[in-house]
């Protein structure tokens, strides 16, 4: 009798399924997204706590990358007075790069259980890209805090508004210290976010995109490291190139093709882009035409994009997914399976192989 009970709960174990109280907590299948662009903390550096911020997640997000903003908003009284700016467009005084950042975002990190640890990918960004010295930064990182990171960025090169305001020398994707950072970032492991705009604000529709062969040129030097190129290059006024606000979609911009053209490119197969942001997202869903147009190249190539809010320190939920949720007539229009990947599958493919590699890079090259 006893041993008929005892049958009857392990084929009931084996029937209902066992829940892990783990994966309870983590509930990745019921998610709808990770996110593998966000924001803990602002321009001046205050935002919310990781244990907040995986609050705020809940069951939407799976996983998420986790980063600050390594540039500083000054304060500067003779430009504003006692009125403080939190927003680079709130103030004419100077950005400058603020490293303390990543010890800031290490120990946020430190501060989790060892289940919530699993659904974050924390990121250095607190260095320099036009400091031949940058690269050591990362690396000292690494070293301080090993066990932490999967990757760097988001870090910017030109961004509207940002980039003329940082102090010190013009970043560029000539530069030779971005080069030394690429390179050490492939060799380590480390998945790397970039944002660079495509083109300047307001460009003429007819206009060659002037930063396009400069990006595609770094990117070509760097075969070896895995790279998100944030927001496909677009910005609040760098729109897509030969984009049209009058008649937007009336046809696939040549954005459209710049990016098939990328994507088709066999030496640029480490390349990925992200669709974060609601200034990007403003674009795609305009219309039926322009999320068809979308959708067609995400269909062609649904392994090489990745969903991302680039939300910067939520008060709550609902703030957090109010870029997901712009993007729903996409979702409607998307293949599941495109869908699915472009939501959750490429992230933890790529970024389950650099914390795999970054961990490896840690055992071999730190001494105990
Ligand atoms: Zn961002």
């Amino acid at each position: 009798m006893q041993r008929h009970i005892l049958n009857l709960l392990v084929f009931w174990f084996c029937v209902a399924g066992y829940k892990d109280p783990a994966m309870a907590q983590n509930p990745r299948e019921e998610y709808l997204f990770n996110d593998c662009h966000f924001h803990l903390t602002n321009y001046i550096q205050e935002g919310i706590t990781a244990d907040q911020f995986l609050e705020v997640m809940g069951t939407k997000c799976g996983r998420s990358v986790l980063f600050g903003i390594p540039l500083q908003q000054d304060w500067s009284y003779q430009n504003s007075g006692n009125y403080a700016p939190t927003y680079y467009l709130q103030s004419d005084a100077p950005l400058y790069y603020y490293s303390f950042t990543d010890a800031y975002i290490a120990m946020q990190f430190k501060s989790l259980s060892k289940e919530q640890k699993a659904r974050i990918d924390p990121m250095i960004t607190g260095f320099n890209p036009s400091d031949m010295y940058g690269v050591k930064h990362i690396e000292r990182v690494l070293r301080t805090f090993p066990g932490i990171f999967t990757g760097i960025g988001e870090f910017s090169i030109h961004k509207e508004f940002v980039s003329s305001k940082v102090t010190g020398e013009t970043a560029s994707l000539t530069n030779p210290a971005l080069d030394s950072i690429l390179d050490f970032a492939g060799r380590v492991g480390l998945i790397v976010l970039i944002h660079s705009d495509i083109d300047m604000p307001f460009a003429k529709p007819a206009a060659e995109a002037v930063y396009l062969s400069q990006m595609k040129d770094l990117l070509k030097r760097h075969p070896r490291t895995t790279i998100i190129w944030a927001h496909m290059g677009l910005g609040r006024v760098v729109h897509p190139v030969g984009y049209s606000s009058i008649d937007p979609g009336e046809r696939p911009s040549n954005q459209v093709s710049i990016i098939e053209e990328i994507l088709s490119d066999p030496a640029l197969s480490h390349v990925y882009f992200d669709i974060s942001w609601d200034e990007v997202a403003k674009y795609i869903v305009t219309n039926s035409k322009t999320i068809q147009n979308s959708a067609a190249v995400f269909e062609k190539f649904p392994d090489r994009f990745l969903f991302g809010t680039d939300v910067v320190a939520p008060p709550d939920q609902k703030f957090y997914m109010s870029v997901y949720d712009m993007y729903a007539p996409l979702w409607k229009v998307l293949s599941p399976t495109t869908s699915e990947k472009i939501r959750k599958q490429n992230y933890i493919r790529l970024f389950d192989a650099a914390r795999e590699k970054v961990r490896t890079w840690e055992r071999v090259n730190i001494s105990k």
